[in-house]
């Protein structure tokens, strides 16, 4: 690339960790709309943040009401996209460093969001700068959407293709590196049941935020005593998995450890509600939970489910149940996450559902279809070479679980900022990315920016 323009994403080094840090101090989690502010008064906080930074720095911003903003270089019709998110998931559990103070220790910073997305969207807006700065001749412009609602319903993206033309091509810095051209559709299932009548009484169960997280740690309150206790104390040890009990004066109060993660990369994970599920039947719940027990529990394949299967460029199904509630009304209310292969029938996998869940009515609350982008286009060899001159690695196409905002351009791939030796701690405890590998990150970025809208 551009000797200049590698030297000036050097020297923003520091600009650009500083305003990392005020952006992952932000707590842009999703909360109640005021006016002005779709998404709740942090993630404007955030989004306000974000435009004016944007113009310290020199660039054209708009903001589209609060549901995102975008950043514009260069004057031509035509356009290369760069979509990333300012909003980020809720703490969850297990953190053992401060989420929201962007504390820094040798050599990474910590946070959330500093992986998912705040650091590579920024990384992506400096290489912008860099692009610029360096005087690089554009035959295309480049636009920089950042959306407040990733995280949730995408009613960013929606309200800003309502008011804008999204450019057709582009990528998403949102996921990891090399590339990613294939991603898996979604259909998440909302369950109802009513409580069972018979067996053990659950008296509250309430866990999980999000449907796309897999919850870390379960609680319930059961009836019972110290003999209930003891068979708690008995089923942690044969299963050898963590579970505690307290008797209260209400009841026994239930406690499963999971491991937490996102609900798309399942492996080495375990689901908290899932294990609570098991527990529960073993002391003696039916209906409901003795049906989620067997069909879901643990498992995060599907097999039980009926819904298990894969396919060459996607390999696997997976399935979450990230939230699940025992309500006010007495019923019980849960989500299954389901991301499912390029070639799965997702009418299909809603019926074997329905049919392994017995007594539960089982809607269709969110349904994305898959994404593909053939490894011989364009926009793929582009990128894969732009990565591969920047870290002399092999630059390969691969396939996600993940739902990234790549799908929402026609021509769309994620691209980065994890890096394949890095550990995935997105939507995790102790989130955190290193400024070296951020600051390389911003280069692969110039490079392709330069390689797809540069004369
Ligand atoms: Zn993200």
């Amino acid at each position: 690339m551009d000797q200049k323009v590698s030297q000036l994403i050097d020297s923003y080094r520091e600009a650009y960790t500083e305003m990392l840090q005020r952006w992952v101090r932000i707590p842009s989690v999703k909360d109640a709309a005021e006016e002005g502010a779709p998404f709740g008064r942090e993630v404007r906080r955030m989004l306000d943040t974000a435009m004016a930074d944007a113009k310290a720095l020199g660039f054209d911003v708009r903001d589209f009401d609060g549901y995102a903003c975008d950043v514009t270089l260069g004057e031509a019709d035509e356009k290369i996209a760069v979509l990333g998110h300012l909003d980020v998931v809720p703490v969850g559990d297990g953190w053992t460093k401060p989420p929201f103070e962007a504390l820094i220790e040798n050599g990474r910073i910590y946070g959330r969001g500093t992986n998912d997305d705040k650091g590579p969207a920024l990384a992506a807006l400096f290489a912008m700068k860099a692009v610029r700065e360096a005087g690089i001749p554009l035959k295309k412009s480049i636009r920089l959407i950042l959306g407040c609602d990733e995280e949730s319903d995408w009613k960013d993206m929606e309200y800003y293709g309502a008011h804008e033309r999204i450019p057709d091509v582009g990528f998403s810095p949102d996921a990891s590196f090399p590339l990613i051209n294939t991603e898996k559709g979604m259909l998440v299932l909302e369950l109802n049941a009513p409580a069972a009548r018979t067996g053990l009484k659950v008296l509250e169960f309430a866990t999980g935020d999000r449907i796309n997280v897999i919850p870390g740690e379960c609680k319930a309150l059961a009836e019972g005593g110290p003999e209930t206790a003891e068979k708690v104390r008995a089923y942690a040890e044969k299963t050898g998995l963590p579970y505690t009990a307290e008797v209260t004066d209400r009841g026994v109060l239930l406690t499963a450890t999971g491991i937490p993660g996102h609900s798309a990369y399942p492996e080495g994970k375990r689901n908290a509600i899932g294990m609570m599920l098991l527990l529960l039947k073993e002391l003696g719940a039916e209906g409901p939970v003795a049906v989620l027990a067997e069909a879901v529990g643990t498992e995060s394949d599907g097999t039980a489910l009926g819904c298990a299967c894969r396919d060459e460029v996607s390999e696997g199904l997976t399935c979450n149940m990230g939230i699940l509630r025992l309500q006010e009304d007495g019923t019980w209310k849960g989500t299954l996450d389901m991301r499912c292969p390029v070639t799965a029938d997702q009418e299909a996998l809603k019926q074997a559902a329905a049919a392994h869940l017995p007594g539960f009515d089982v809607t269709v609350a969110i349904q994305k279809p898959p994404h593909h982008v053939p490894a011989e286009s364009e926009l793929v060899s582009s990128l894969l070479a732009a990565y591969e001159e920047e870290t002399g690695l092999e630059g390969k196409p691969m396939s996600t679980g993940g739902g990234t905002y790549a799908k929402v351009l026609k021509q769309g791939v994620a691209f980065g900022a994890l890096f394949p030796d890095e550990e995935d701690l997105a939507h995790q405890a102790d989130e955190y990315e290193e400024i070296d590998r951020l600051m390389l990150a911003a280069k692969i970025y110039a490079n392709a920016l330069i390689r797809l809208a540069g004369e």
